[in-house]
């Protein structure tokens, strides 16, 4: 493909798929009650902000932390759940983000004749399988709901939502 228009293809891809503009609020790992997160507005302090290595726990509108997938993914480094003073965070529930991820086939470049593995290359847990080099898709019951994938996306085709919607 000729230089300019495959610039051209990228920019149109990226005009037509923004990242979502409401919030999305996906909570940080080690919890198994929802609920349990209306005791954050209480947390002075919020130490699981600062004790993230990755920098993707943040505050929503009403102080209460969740998981910003824009420029890193969730480690599992369990440093949240270790710090967390009221019990909300807790290292002994399971390791599970409440997060399901898809990829968007419209505008998805090797959904669309364009070679890229940006998503396949950082995840771990090898969830996303291509049809040769093509075709890319998120096997849900490896996926750990990471969001490793989700900012390294050139179009933003990878798309997640609270799980269970
Ligand atoms: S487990 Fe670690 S990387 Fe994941 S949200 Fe908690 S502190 Fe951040
Ligand atoms: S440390 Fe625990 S109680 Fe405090 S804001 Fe974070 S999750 Fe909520
Ligand atoms: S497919 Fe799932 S496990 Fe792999 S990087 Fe994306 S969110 Fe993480």
């Amino acid at each position: 493909m000729a230089e300019a228009n495959k610039e051209g293809r990228f920019s149109s891809l990226a005009s037509r798929f923004k990242k979502s503009d409401k919030p999305l609020h996906v909570r940080p790992p080690y919890n198994e009650d929802e609920s349990l997160f209306s005791i954050c507005v209480e947390c002075i302090d919020k130490p699981c902000v600062e004790a993230c290595e990755e920098s993707i726990i943040r505050l929503d509108g009403d102080k209460i932390p969740f998981l910003n997938f824009e420029t890193s993914g969730c480690t599992f480094c369990e440093e949240c759940a270790k710090v967390c003073p009221h019990d909300v965070l807790v290292l002994n529930n399971k390791q599970f983000i409440k997060a399901k991820f898809s990829i968007d086939i419209s505008s998805c470049l090797a959904w669309n004749g364009v070679m890229c593995s940006s998503c396949k290359d950082v995840c771990y847990e090898d969830a996303i399988s291509f049809l040769g080099v093509f075709r890319p898709t998120i096997d849900m019951s490896i996926c750990t709901g990471c969001g490793f994938c989700y900012g390294v996306c050139p179009p933003y085709s990878v798309k997640y939502e609270v799980y269970p919607s």
